[in-house]
């Protein structure tokens, strides 16, 4: 019996607990044990914590729990039953796991750090041996335990974003908090309830503690942010990547309509220069340093679109809204009178969203934290490729990027070890 001792040991079984058979099977490299408990122990009520005496047992449940010795180990157990006068034949909880999973608490923990580390569901169930369901099920579980412990805290920089799921098929909206680079809040659709949905679950202290939101010039979002936001004209802020990135579009269309023009007279001086404009100046690669100062010399049309994006990025170093609008205005003049149609309309895009423009120069933020989460939730996503819909691919983001306690709680007479 000296195996029983070392399995309690193991297993840091207390009493009433204790183990009563151990069988180990070399063959399966599989060890089985049984857990007993003291007759005369004194149970409590799960619901009411009343102290009671066994009724009688459930069925015989059994638990995987840690390797031990790189033996696949299974805990067994008759669950004790006691009758509570105001909760009725309740069966009572075991220090060992949490009720209704299969796995123990160690086991349980162990298999979040793998998920963790492996980043992928297959990856952590085959390190751990147990099956795609019962992964996601530990998942699950530990997302729903995270979110019911998450205490109601003061958000005060908030960054919206959309996500497309599954390419052009559907979205969803993502809210996170910008300072401490998690996931608060995962929507489906891009609807103006989508982001409502996350300010309805906030108090009125929280609400008020909002300084600013960072999103893009989406209408949905906005007039969620200031049908809910107290003061929200002042504090939603057009996030500036998003709005260099319409710019951005606007050059390539100008270069798109001038190459075809071009071509026609068989000329191919735009040819392959789609990314060129892209870049920002100073991130030009050297290689196409030389090519690309002779496009700029060619009066090109692009390359007057091109100017006006690199111009239109010294607005974000303004301190001041007066005078951020001052440059706004000016640049959207200047892209008006250019002749160059996508200029004209995005200026004109800008010149609508300007109140909300210029609120950056007081808060200063942009949506950068929120676009690298959100790499994550793309990478999450490509790795995982078996999220096989909208509702797991949340848990799966509010795993990885939710910032969520997810481990049960180790019981005090719990199998630690
Ligand atoms: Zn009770």
């Amino acid at each position: 019996m000296r195996d029983v001792e070392l399995y309690a040991q193991i297993l840091g079984i207390q009493s009433p607990w204790f183990v009563g058979n151990v069988v180990l099977q070399t063959e399966t490299g599989r060890v089985d044990i049984w857990l007993e408990h003291e007759p005369r122990a004194v149970w409590r009520c799960p619901e009411c914590g009343r102290e009671l005496t066994c009724r009688d047992h459930a069925e015989e449940r059994v638990w995987r729990h840690l390797d031990t010795c790189q033996f696949k180990t299974f805990i067994h157990a008759r669950i004790p039953r006691v009758e509570c006068k105001d909760h009725g034949v309740r069966q009572v909880s075991v220090p060992w796991a949490e009720p209704g999973s299969r796995f123990t608490l160690l086991m349980e923990r162990m298999i979040i750090d793998v998920i963790s580390e492996c980043s992928t569901i297959e990856g952590a169930r085959k390190l751990m041996r147990i099956s795609w369901d019962q992964t996601w099920g530990v998942m699950e579980r530990a997302v729903k335990r995270g979110r019911a412990r998450k205490e109601a805290r003061m958000i005060s920089y908030l960054g919206v974003d959309e996500k497309a799921f599954r390419k052009g098929h559907s979205y969803m909206t993502v809210v996170c908090d910008l300072m401490r680079g998690t996931v608060e809040y995962v929507a489906e659709e891009r609807k103006k309830t989508s982001l409502e949905g996350f300010f309805k679950g906030l108090n009125e202290g929280q609400l008020n503690a909002i300084k600013a939101v960072t999103m893009d010039m989406w209408p949905a979002y906005f007039l969620a942010a200031m049908k809910c936001v107290p003061d929200a004209g002042s504090k939603i802020v057009f996030d500036r990547f998003h709005i260099m990135q319409h710019v951005g579009e606007a050059v390539d269309k100008v270069r798109r309509q001038e190459h075809r023009a071009l071509m026609a007279d068989e000329d191919d001086t735009l040819k392959g220069s789609k990314y060129l404009w892209l870049y920002s100046l100073e991130n030009l690669p050297e290689k196409h340093q030389v090519r690309f100062e002779e496009l700029k010399e060619a009066n090109l049309k692009t390359a007057k679109a091109w100017a006006m994006k690199e111009s239109l990025r010294g607005l974000w170093k303004y301190l001041s809204q007066g005078w951020a609008r001052r440059f706004l205005k000016k640049w959207c003049t200047w892209a008006t009178r250019s002749g160059l149609g996508p200029m004209k309309k995005v200026a004109k895009m800008l010149l609508d969203h300007a109140d909300n423009i210029v609120t950056f120069c007081q808060h200063r933020i942009t949506n950068a934290v929120a676009e690298g989460l959100n790499s994550k939730i793309m990478s999450i996503k490509r790795r995982a490729c078996g999220y096989r819909n909208k509702e797991h691919f949340k848990t799966a983001i509010y795993f990885f990027c939710g910032g969520l306690n997810l481990y049960p709680a180790l019981s005090k007479t719990g199998a630690t070890h």
